[in-house]
């Protein structure tokens, strides 16, 4: 059975209509897919990883069953407030101020540290990965379009979505579920430092203050962008006025998300996405990570060891491992006792895997109905991403492969090439975790991170045109059994 007709079986929780649904891209055989996000002034924290890891893992999938995906995924470098109530200084102009550096320091900075991160998770890039300050010019035009249908006004330079004119036509809260009359009276706004006509209304562009270094030039102001319209501009500009799916974090539905579903109907005038999906947070010790309770680890604290809330240094891909062994719509609680034990079953599911190599073959498979044991992780994956069911199977199949070894079972070689293939596409093509064996434990990181600093290295000459070095970094790590491959999503290696 072809992999492709299986696209028709994937089952997608949809924020908006609260249901598991049947996916239908909207054209067949693509699907366009817009993530939130980071904002690029601190280091990316843990419960944002967790985040993007379950967006790799969809986007990884949906590749997988053969779709042409378009995964955009934006980096907010201006326009997001301290608050959300379109107040407070821009966070990244604050860190800059604070540092005493320019606002694209912070921004180059916390980027290259996004990207660092998420490379040792293993997670692959977007198709496009845009800015909001790449994108002023389009977020000014469609302030015009929405001035222009008249759901916004201007006052004192500033320009405001007009809320309550919107959603007599439209449904205003449809996604966060929030009532109109509720957000009335219990939107807060601080004395007298607000020009919007009703405190539920948000900000397309504000005036800048003097003091505000971050400040573009447009039709009402010099000033800066609101922080919801960066992602209608960009999700439009690349993905049409209508596409399949938006995703982020939990935390994102409301304000952010409803906004944008405002604007985009505002402007587009048609509903913008059809799937909305969100992601669930992380939790440290059973209360949420935040910097200001100090109950906080960065991800590097957490690959060194040094901190003072996990027993020891774990793995990127024993981390990975054990956020994807709970389904991304859950809760998930970080605590030494618990990645301690995704620790134990990774190993067990690698030692698993490099033991097919060695299995002894037989006329016939007893113990495990391999094909039906493939359908089986299809449809975990098919069941709105169900990682934890597909690792529940994943160690079926490591049962199984330790009764061959011991003699308890059978395989033959036509059961055992599917067993491999199967297994191999689910751990390292779809949950994207990298092949560490027990025995290499940490010795087995080092040299991915070794093998990683070469690669880049090879990635620099080749940019500098210099293909000699090139080569000689790839034949001589060929030389001590490391395979450089070079692929559309950047180069990677095997040993033997
Ligand atoms: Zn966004």
């Amino acid at each position: 059975m072809a992999i492709s007709s299986l696209q028709g079986e994937l089952k997608i929780y949809n924020s908006l209509t609260k249901k598991k649904e049947l996916f239908k891209p909207i054209n067949q055989g693509y699907v366009g897919m817009y993530v939130c996000g980071p904002t690029v002034y601190s280091n990316v924290h843990l419960g944002n990883v967790r985040t993007f890891t379950s967006f790799d893992l969809i986007y990884r999938y949906l590749r997988h069953l053969g779709y042409k995906v378009r995964y955009v995924r934006n980096i907010t470098d201006a326009g997001h407030l301290e608050n959300d109530a379109d107040e407070g200084e821009d966070r990244i102009a604050k860190k800059a101020r604070l540092d005493k550096i320019e606002p694209m320091e912070v921004v180059q900075m916390y980027t290259v540290d996004f990207h660092d991160i998420l490379n040792k998770f293993n997670l692959l890039p977007p198709s496009i990965e845009p800015t909001a300050t790449g994108h002023i010019i389009e977020q000014i035009e469609i302030i015009k379009t929405i001035l222009d249908k008249g759901l916004a006004y201007e006052v004192n330079g500033s320009v405001y979505f007009d809320v309550l004119k919107y959603n007599e036509t439209n449904h205003y809260g449809k996604l966060s579920g929030r009532k109109i009359e509720d957000l009335i009276h219990n939107t807060r706004t601080l004395d007298g430092q607000t020009d919007k006509k009703n405190p539920q209304d948000f900000a397309l562009w504000k005036k800048a203050e003097p003091q505000h270094i971050m400040r573009w030039p447009s039709p009402w102001s010099d000033g800066f962008p609101g922080w919801h319209l960066e992602c209608t501009a960009m999700s439009t500009k690349y993905l049409g006025k209508h596409f399949d799916i938006h995703g982020g974090g939990m935390d994102l539905k409301f304000p952010h998300h409803e906004c944008e579903i405002a604007q985009s109907e505002a402007s587009c005038e048609q509903t913008p996405v059809n799937y909305w999906m969100h992601a669930n947070m992380l939790t440290l010790n059973g209360q949420k990570m935040a910097k200001s309770t100090g109950n906080y680890i960065l991800p590097n604290e957490m690959f060194s060891g040094e901190n003072d809330v996990l027993s020891k240094a774990f793995a990127p891909s024993v981390v990975r491992f054990f956020m994807l062994q709970a389904h991304y719509r859950s809760i998930l609680d970080f605590s030494s006792t618990a990645l301690e034990a995704s620790e134990k079953g990774f190993y067990k599911l690698m030692d698993a895997i490099n033991l097919i190599e060695k299995l002894t073959v037989s006329n016939t498979t007893e113990g495990l109905d391999i094909t039906n044991w493939r359908t089986k992780c299809y449809n975990a994956m098919n069941d709105d991403f169900n990682s934890p069911i597909l690792i529940a199977e994943l160690f079926n199949a490591v049962k199984f492969i330790n009764q061959v070894k011991d003699g308890k079972s059978m395989v033959s070689q036509e059961g055992l090439s599917l067993l491999r293939k199967t297994i191999h596409e689910f751990t390292f093509d779809i949950l994207g975790l990298r092949n560490l064996s027990s025995s290499s434990n940490d010795s087995g990181d080092k040299l991915s991170d070794v093998v990683d600093v070469l690669i880049n290295l090879r990635a620099e000459a080749r940019a500098n045109k210099d293909f000699a070095l090139s080569d000689q970094i790839r034949d001589q790590l060929a030389a001590i059994g490391i395979q450089l491959k070079d692929g559309k999503d950047g180069t990677t290696f095997s040993t033997n």
